[in-house]
């Protein structure tokens, strides 16, 4: 699943490059929710950078790169909140295209039998841009995850912790969307983890809805 650098899965660099912000300008005027996710998942991004240059120091090498999405199958609970899933279905219906659009509907309409993340596609993830913070955060070093392996099981000592600085700025940058505007009560709910109440577990959606919704923007 992989945070990776911005151009998805190299881990082929000795230090971590800066995470930047994607543009959507354009429909972010149109969107301002958008803007907090974007800003919020840069923050992310910017966390889980220095978090991988500091342990590279100490000389891990993060496993992760490009088509490795073994994590993508494997991972069963990934967790997504409401404003992720706002960017999944925008980013899904007005921003995909092409023969990977096609390939995503056809996937979200038959999942019955799906074995992996509803949005992996040919060992990529179709709508990295907007992939949840649970999927950025997730990273590994030293040894890619075998197939099946869920490398915070397994080998705990192996998986990316992120600074947790950089999770609570996120929060603090998304909570407006929850109509949590008052900074104190922000940094009270952050504190107390209440947001977490909010995340549904991705696998367990119903993705169908968002291939419909696809299908009607083509309309
Ligand atoms: S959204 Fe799915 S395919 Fe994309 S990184 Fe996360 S688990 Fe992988
Ligand atoms: S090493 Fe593991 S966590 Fe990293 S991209 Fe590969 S499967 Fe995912």
């Amino acid at each position: 699943m992989k945070q990776q650098n911005s151009n998805n899965n190299s881990s082929q660099i000795s230090a971590y490059p800066a995470p930047q912000r994607i543009d959507f300008t354009e429909f972010e005027q149109r969107l301002p929710w958008l803007t907090l996710l974007m800003d919020a998942y840069l923050i992310t991004d910017q966390g889980i950078s220095e978090s991988i240059n500091r342990e590279e120091k100490q000389g891990k090498k993060l496993a992760c790169a490009r088509g490795c999405a073994t994590c993508c199958e494997s991972h069963e609970t990934i967790p997504v909140y409401p404003l992720e899933l706002m960017g999944m279905y925008w980013y899904a219906t007005e921003v995909l295209s092409g023969e990977l659009r096609n390939m995503l509907k056809a996937q979200l309409h038959h999942l019955d039998t799906l074995q992996s993340c509803p949005f992996l596609i040919e060992n990529s993830c179709s709508i990295h841009a907007v992939r949840p913070m649970a999927c950025r955060s997730f990273n590994v070093f030293n040894t890619p995850c075998h197939k099946g392996e869920d490398a915070y099981y397994t080998r705990r000592q192996d998986v990316l912790t992120p600074l947790k600085k950089y999770q609570d700025d996120a929060w603090f940058i998304m909570l407006p969307f929850y109509k949590i505007k008052n900074k104190t009560e922000r940094r009270k709910m952050i504190k107390g983890g209440v947001m977490h109440k909010m995340a549904k577990v991705m696998r367990e959606l119903n993705w169908s809805a968002l291939a419909s919704q696809m299908d009607n923007f083509e309309k």
